[in-house]
């Protein structure tokens, strides 16, 4: 099992974070008419391992009984022994309930929910409703969710949970008792891969446990996968400074990063292209050099404005500049998921900034793509790259079709997503499904109106839409 699942807190105790770890203590100890909750933050932070401990906490039999006798005190934490706290954690307790938002955000759904929160638990003490994503429900489905929370059954407790807090109704916000899930500090940090390392007999230096917890970026989730890449990879050997370093390239990519900045600045797009180049030869992990390209972009916008003044910039760029490349470099970042070939976004990036969007984006149809556009420079991989780079825009229209068509229709962007794209002209899209199923589910005149219109506002040009069935 992942350590990051393995280690899924049980408990208060085992929260990482010590605001989160308070607050949560002193709700559980008012035993409050409060009937929601609502957790906001960055993903990762353990919001839904919290959720749990709550369910747990509001429905174990031990501290039920406990409670019920004298020793009122404090003790909140759930045994994770009797048969509520194990339903819970195996997540076959039928009275809580976890919704992700995003696939039941109707009307409809929220009614059914509504009508279902009435009857009374079937075991537990209270039934507990987890929704994720809660931010994504409609407008129609959050005010069929105040109506619940404005005069909430005593047998039940919401958990909203969400990465967007913004987008919650304050109606809503106003009726949660609300816990924000900060990025980790170090110490916390520290704390839970301690505690992992102990478990799992793990022997790491302190400088080791420092050098993680930078790269992780203020998630568990991502130190905890951190860590357990570099023990998988050395198995019992201590984990030290040096062996982080070296599996991260840190001190390599430092100087790649400075590097490609003075590249940019210069608008050399041979030179920043030679280096993407040699950096996916030496193996350097594309996600984290973007995720560090954009934190020093983070670097060069604070220091521009003056609200950090005692550092030097990596590279004088003016604020308009920074903007820009901020832009690209998070376009880029999003689209990873989507390239054929890690390094293709930078790439794109790189030439887009260097050269400008006409050239990035005016160049169909897709075969005419290497005229404009300057020499590639060869290196070892040379022809890879070469082909590679013509053939990205065409995933790179694709991945943002899929983007756009998302807020409009959810369920054919996990269509698009699950498709290839076949050929595209600039006149004809043709897409391959893998099942008859989808292929007609796309071809279905409102999707493929939704398509055709979304595909036209990206290139600027009507383009028809086929769907083939493969094999
Ligand atoms: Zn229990």
């Amino acid at each position: 099992m992942v350590f990051y699942r393995k280690y899924r807190p049980q408990k208060i105790d085992e929260l990482d974070n010590s605001e989160v770890r308070e607050k949560l203590t002193a709700f559980l100890a008012k035993k409050s008419s409060i009937h929601a909750l609502l957790f906001t933050g960055p993903k990762g932070l353990g919001k839904t391992s919290a959720a749990r401990i709550v369910a747990k906490a509001v429905n174990c039999e031990k501290l039920r009984q406990k409670s019920k006798g004298k020793s009122q005190k404090s003790v909140l934490e759930p045994c994770n022994k009797c048969a509520q706290c194990v339903s819970i954690t195996n997540g076959t307790n039928i009275d809580v309930l976890e919704i992700d938002g995003a696939s039941n955000r109707g009307i409809d759904e929220i009614r059914d929910l509504r009508e279902k929160v009435r009857l009374s638990p079937a075991g537990a003490h209270k039934k507990i409703y987890i929704i994720d994503e809660v931010h994504m429900l409609t407008t129609e489905a959050f005010n069929a969710l105040l109506k619940t929370l404005e005069e909430p059954p005593n047998h039940v407790v919401f958990i909203l949970c969400t990465t967007e807090p913004h987008k919650v109704p304050a109606t809503i916000v106003s009726r949660c008792f609300h816990i924000v899930f900060k990025r980790a500090t170090m110490d916390e940090l520290i704390r839970s891969f301690l505690r992992i390392a102990k478990q799992e007999k793990i022997s790491i230096d302190k400088d080791a446990l420092s050098a993680i917890s930078d790269l992780s970026d203020g998630s568990f989730r991502d130190g905890v996968k951190i860590l357990e890449e570099i023990h998988s990879g050395i198995g019992n050997r201590k984990i030290t400074k040096e062996i982080v370093e070296k599996k991260f390239q840190i001190s390599n990519l430092s100087s790649y990063i400075s590097g490609m900045f003075r590249l940019l600045t210069e608008k050399d797009v041979k030179g920043s292209l030679e280096m993407v180049g040699k950096m996916t030869e030496q193996g350097i992990d594309m996600k984290f050099f973007l995720e560090q390209l954009i934190l020093k972009m983070h670097e060069l916008l604070l220091i521009n404005v003056g609200v950090v003044k005692d550092k030097e910039p990596e590279a004088s760029l003016s604020l308009d500049e920074i903007k820009e490349l901020t832009e690209l470099f998070v376009r880029a970042s999003s689209q990873l998921k989507f390239a054929v070939l890690p390094q293709m976004p930078l790439e794109m990036a790189i030439v887009e900034w260097c050269i400008g969007a006409e050239v990035a984006h005016e160049n169909f149809p897709v075969r005419n793509a290497g005229k404009n556009l300057p020499e590639i420079p060869k290196s070892d991989g040379a022809n890879a790259n070469r082909e590679n780079f013509v053939s990205f825009p065409r995933q790179d229209i694709f991945a943002q079709l899929i983007a756009k068509v998302k807020p409009h229709n959810h369920s054919a962007a996990g269509l698009l997503r699950g498709c290839i794209l076949k050929n595209f002209d600039g006149k004809k899209l043709e897409i391959e499904a893998k099942f008859k199923f989808h292929k007609e589910k796309l071809e279905d005149v409102r999707v493929r109106t939704l398509i055709e219109k979304v595909i036209e506002e990206i290139t600027g040009k009507k383009v028809k839409m086929s769907v083939l069935l493969r094999g």
